[in-house]
């Protein structure tokens, strides 16, 4: 018997759409890798994100996870460089704007 709790309607949740199918983001800790703070699982097309991440590294875990998303199959090497380069560039911009990030308008369809 598992110990660990199953989502539940109290997981913060999310859905976006890729391709033709809905994705969700579920603000959990990703099932049976427990110390990654973020996870794309593809078949269940769902991205976790660990509590942690939310205080320690939110952008570059969404950009990690959302780019195993959007770039299948799986390489690593590349999506940890996506995420290396995309932080270090909004970390640079972010700071000759006071130090703040905007966000455009974008749907999830
Ligand atoms: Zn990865």
């Amino acid at each position: 018997m598992s110990t660990k709790k199953p989502a539940n309607s109290k997981t913060p949740t999310m859905r976006f759409r890729l391709d033709g199918h809905w994705w969700r983001v579920k603000i959990m800790r990703p099932p049976d890798k427990e110390l990654c703070w973020g996870m794309c699982h593809y078949d269940e097309r769902t991205i976790y994100l660990h509590p942690k991440a939310m205080k320690n590294d939110l952008l570059g875990t969404i950009v990690h996870e959302v780019g195993h998303a959007t770039i299948p199959p799986t390489d690593e090497t590349h999506i940890r460089e996506l995420e290396r380069v995309t932080c270090a560039v909004v970390r640079w911009a972010a700071g000759l704007n006071n130090d703040q990030i905007t966000i455009g308008q974008h749907k999830v369809k």
